[in-house]
């Protein structure tokens, strides 16, 4: 039996080229693929700066290094998220507050998040860490009013949107990413997303500061930028052979405590390459979210589902259906690997015990029920989905 799984990465001879003449380069890392890479992502997100790295994760980790999170430091996030987007925060010793998701969108509730930093003191909170969940992209610019009152940044995780946008009040397209509302975006080009570069993430911003700190953190803290040095010609030079004013060529410093977080050049050819393809993936995934929000509109046990959204960019197609649990096992017997996005990050093991539990955030609880993620990429044919459709109408008529 062909297995169809809920996502799959596709490689085309252009990619393998693409690759392949970096392997023949002189470069293997931090040639010249890594800032055509920033240059080009930048402009399809419309962003000043990119910086990529090694993955989404590391981008989460430098945003919140970059954003000079602290011990005891309190940040909002979406309890419907892959880990990493709390975890940021922990890394630098801060603690994560999770806002119940607006069951409409399945994105973090605006209410909430209002009703829970009003209640507590200014400058309780610090920041927020927004996920465009499934890759519907939220309304930055009412979160961003609200960051404004309250003196809180905003990290936008957009691993599930590259491409994908909201329509502001004048209706126009704001992409994930465009800095416009954010102070730092980032994506991951982990292979089930929707640009496959093996490993890989990058961080977009408008914010000369932000980008040039993340620079440096991204390898191990060290600049090789003179305008930047702290150390005084003098005491740079020290050696007495030297009777230079200038710095030497091979100067640099270490002026702060960064990791390497590089991503290759290896694997930014593939991304690069995968780019170029990237608003043709968009539009196949939107064919796809069309079809299955028409099929199931009609079926009454499916209660709700992601629905036909302007700019959504659908890293994920999520029903919620009756029967979950069997759904699941059925639609697996017959093949379709469907999978499940996501377990609430509040009940992890982990956050359990920092305190969170069941009955916390009912809403996303309740959502966890009964979510099922179908298979979405934009390989799968027409012939797959009607499979899937039809074992899905099969399983609600038995
Ligand atoms: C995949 C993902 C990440 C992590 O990206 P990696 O490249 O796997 O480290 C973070 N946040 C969200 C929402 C993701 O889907």
């Amino acid at each position: 039996m062909k297995i169809i799984p809920y996502a799959k990465h596709f490689i085309s001879e252009e990619d393998l080229e693409s690759v392949n003449d970096v392997l023949k380069s002189d470069f293997l890392t931090q040639g010249p693929k890594i800032e055509e890479l920033e240059k080009q992502f930048s402009n399809y997100v419309g962003s000043k700066y990119s910086i990529a790295v090694s993955s989404g994760t590391a981008a989460l980790h430098l945003c919140a290094l970059s954003l000079n999170v602290n011990s005891g430091d309190r940040v909002l996030t979406t309890p419907l998220t892959f880990v990493a987007s709390a975890n940021c925060i922990k890394y630098c010793g801060g603690d994560v507050s999770f806002i119940d998701i607006d069951p409409n969108t399945y994105l973090m509730s605006i209410d909430k998040l209002l009703l829970e930093i009003k209640n507590k003191p200014r400058g309780f909170y610090k920041g927020i860490v927004i996920v465009n969940f499934a890759g519907r992209v939220n309304d930055l610019s009412e979160f961003r009013n609200i960051a404004d009152e309250y003196d809180l940044w905003i990290i936008e995780d957009a691993c599930h949107s590259p491409g994908g946008y909201f329509l502001s009040q004048n209706n126009q397209k704001i992409y994930a990413g465009s800095g416009e509302y954010s102070d730092l975006t980032i994506f991951s080009f982990h292979p089930v997303k929707h640009l496959a570069g093996g490993e890989g993430g990058l961080i977009t911003t408008n914010d000369e500061q932000l980008y040039k700190r993340i620079k440096k953190l991204r390898t191990h803290g060290i600049t090789k930028d003179s305008s930047e040095f702290i150390n005084s010609t003098d005491s740079a030079i020290f050696s007495k052979d030297i009777n230079e004013i200038t710095y030497p060529n091979w100067y640099m410093e270490m002026q702060e405590l960064g990791y390497n977080y590089r991503i290759s050049d290896i694997h930014s050819a593939l991304i690069l390459s995968q780019l170029l393809k990237a608003d043709i993936k968009l539009k196949q995934r939107k064919k796809i979210a069309k079809k299955y929000y028409d099929a199931f509109n009609l079926i009454p046990e499916i209660i709700g589902q992601s629905g036909i959204i302007k700019g959504h960019a659908y890293h994920l197609y999520v029903i919620e259906a009756k029967n979950r649990y069997q759904l699941y096992n059925f639609l697996r017997e017959n093949g379709i690997y469907a999978q499940i996005h996501y377990y609430p990050c509040h009940l992890m093991p982990f956050y359990r015990k920092l305190g969170w539990g069941e009955g916390d955030l009912p809403f996303v609880e309740k959502y966890y029920e009964n979510c099922i993620s179908l298979p979405m990429f934009p390989e799968l044919t027409i012939k797959e989905q009607n499979y899937v459709i039809n074992k899905i109408k099969e399983f609600y008529k038995s």
